[in-house]
């Protein structure tokens, strides 16, 4: 079956799907993204995502290609169009087609492209295992809260990753306290029993995936708390995890070259992981 996607009002198959040379987020990196997970058929988190989406044009005072309800009815069309039952939905907005130019352009409309394909769940030997992150400098700008399409600092992190056998990148920044991963959240669980995770200021994503995390660990009574951790506490932890809408709560067993904890899955964030499929399932779906 051949994918489609949506490019500027049109669903298209994947072969026609394209944008203007003089797109700005061709040329430039001016744009934003979302990535919304679809689990069974349907959305997870959507409302969140679509704000996060809102408020990333605001902040680069990008209009807005067209209201959330014709949003929400595109991507709906394109999960049916590809068949999608477990996968994400992709779209991203840039400032438009202009001659090239720094300043913004004066008429620019701006061009919203979105696609969607499947995924697979993370194996039963992720899950229990867990995975190994890496540690290296977070080089990137003092926006990052803004889901900007501009990733080379996170593509450099993720490729220097792989490189190294390891799952995912944390970024650590001058004081020595790791901001987050390179398309993902950082977690620890301290030897007291505590989460933490960064607090969500400039410095990082606000993951709709950590927001939802911080809901359920509230909810169960769970002590958490949001500030910074360095790479020494996150390296003596008792557990570690990494969080996104299509990675999940995924355990983090290896920091480096230290293992964390007894190099499985910690208790917490397996019952963490529990509760957030349980949530994305139920409450977190929107038909
Ligand atoms: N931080 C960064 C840099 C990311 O790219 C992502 C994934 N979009 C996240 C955190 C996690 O965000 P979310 O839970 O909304 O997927």
């Amino acid at each position: 079956m051949s994918r489609i996607a949506y490019v500027n009002g049109r669903f298209l198959p994947h072969s026609h799907a394209e944008v203007h040379v003089e797109d700005r987020g061709y040329q430039f990196a001016d744009g934003v993204y979302e990535v919304v997970l679809v689990q069974n058929g349907v959305m997870v988190d959507e409302m969140p995502h679509l704000d996060r989406l809102d408020r990333s044009l605001d902040e680069l005072r990008i209009a807005h290609p067209m209201s959330r309800g014709a949003l929400r009815s595109v991507m709906r069309e394109l999960v049916r169009l590809n068949r999608i039952r477990n996968g994400l939905v992709y779209m991203q907005v840039t400032r438009g087609v202009a001659k090239r130019d720094h300043p913004f352009p004066k008429n620019a409309k701006p061009s919203i492209v979105l696609t969607a394909k499947r995924i697979s769940m993370p194996s039963q030997e992720t899950v229990e295992n867990g995975v190994k992150v890496i540690t290296i400098r977070d080089i990137r700008w003092e926006r990052c809260d803004i889901k900007s399409v501009s990733l080379l600092p996170n593509i450099l992190g993720k490729q220097e990753a792989r490189e190294n056998g390891a799952f995912e990148a944390w970024q650590v920044d001058a004081d020595g306290n790791v901001t987050e991963g390179t398309s993902s959240n950082a977690w620890i669980v301290t030897q007291d029993g505590e989460l933490v995770t960064r607090p969500a200021t400039n410095d990082i994503l606000n993951g709709i995936t950590r927001l939802s995390i911080l809901k359920l660990a509230e909810r169960q009574g769970l002590k958490y708390v949001e500030r910074a951790f360095s790479v020494d506490e996150a390296k003596k932890a008792r557990e570690a995890f990494a969080s996104s809408a299509t990675a999940f709560v995924t355990p983090v067993t290896q920091i480096d070259d230290v293992v964390i904890g007894n190099g499985k899955a910690g208790t917490l964030s397996r019952g963490l992981r529990d509760s957030y499929m349980e949530y994305a399932a139920g409450e977190g779906a929107t038909a």
